[in-house]
């Protein structure tokens, strides 16, 4: 690459890092453009670059779901009756998948206290039943997310995207779900919240890709016992080491998610 490629590519990564910024504090469409999410997707891939910072993997999920956060708040939905309500957590008995960096954002808020006051070993012993336990048989098992407590979520404002993605318009399929029956029907979700927790799935794993990391989805009882007890967890993860390799993960991801996320990687890397 010649001297003036380079100064151009470095030119163009600053001006993304710079609309990024800017559209993180104002969320993003629902359909953004390419051009946004790369922005954005690129604020990201800085964050897990910065070498210094042994926080910086919790961080970039913070910046991701701080995306979610925003653009649902400035574009909610307006057409769709959301059944979602206080107390209500038949979602939260079922196979979550996570990011690595989400898992080591749980682990910091539970380490800080902020998971209702629950000690670190408190959570784990929780979450002891489902590690091992597979999507299927968490459907009518029953079986709680370590991280609920009292009917509500603990760590609210550190919940992964998929939690945040999980928004019925019917209770009573997430019922069904949870009892193990009427397996066919599935459940009706909100499509803003759908895409709005999309959108940021993809610029953290599109970056999290750029910057050659795994984006297995892992699941979050067992990332989160590994997060909080291996030595260093996320400083290990970051240098490259898999500190999660005994945790399940799940490896298939909708299409049309995944050649989105390629694409970011791509572009990010070009
Ligand atoms: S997704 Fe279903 S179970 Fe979860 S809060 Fe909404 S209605 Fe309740
Ligand atoms: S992290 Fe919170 S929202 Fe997600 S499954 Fe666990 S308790 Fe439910």
């Amino acid at each position: 690459m010649s001297e003036a490629t380079r100064q151009q590519r470095r030119r163009e990564i600053r001006d993304r890092v710079k609309t990024g910024r800017q559209l993180l504090g104002k969320g993003l469409p629902l359909q953004p453009k390419t051009s946004e999410i790369l922005a954005i997707a690129q604020v990201v891939k800085a964050k897990l670059g910065e070498a210094d910072n042994p926080r910086r993997a919790s961080e970039a999920a913070e910046l991701a779901q701080t995306l979610a956060e925003t653009s649902l708040a400035a574009r909610p939905p307006t057409q769709q009756k959301i059944a979602c309500t206080r107390g209500c957590a038949y979602c939260c008995h079922t196979f979550v998948a996570i990011t690595p960096p989400e898992a080591f954002r749980l682990a910091a808020a539970v380490r800080s206290g902020q998971a209702a006051g629950m000690s670190a070993d408190a959570v784990r012993e929780r979450g002891r039943a489902l590690v091992g336990v597979s999507p299927e048989a968490r459907i009518g098992g029953k079986l709680a997310c370590p991280l609920l407590v009292d009917g509500g979520c603990s760590v609210y404002r550190f919940r992964p995207l998929v939690c945040r993605q999980a928004t019925s318009l019917d209770v009573d399929v997430c019922i069904d779900e949870f009892e193990g029956r009427n397996l066919a029907a599935r459940i009706p979700i909100s499509g803003v919240h759908l895409q709005h927790a999309s959108n940021a799935h993809i610029t953290l794993l599109g970056a999290m890709r750029a910057s050659g990391f795994a984006t297995d989805a892992l699941e979050l009882a067992a990332a989160l016992d590994t997060a909080l007890t291996e030595p260093n967890a996320e400083a290990r993860w970051l240098a490259g080491e898999d500190v999660f390799k005994n945790v399940s993960r799940q490896v298939t991801r909708e299409a049309r998610l995944e050649h989105a996320i390629s694409h970011v990687a791509g572009a990010l890397t070009a």
